[in-house]
């Protein structure tokens, strides 16, 4: 696993945006969907799904 926040003592997942490729951190609203995330916002999410069609 690749993590961007070597040497953070932080154990909290993170992962990068689907779209901008930014450093997500995990958020409390994820814990339930946290494998579903796949883009920081709901901008991200949005705009992936038309430049991607
Ligand atoms: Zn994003």
């Amino acid at each position: 696993m690749t993590n961007p926040f070597k040497g953070n003592k932080l154990s909290l997942p993170s992962k990068p945006c689907a779209h901008c490729s930014r450093p997500m951190s995990w958020r409390k609203a994820w814990a339930r969907n946290w494998d579903q995330v796949r883009y920081c916002s709901e901008r991200c999410r949005r705009s992936h799904k038309e430049t991607s069609a």
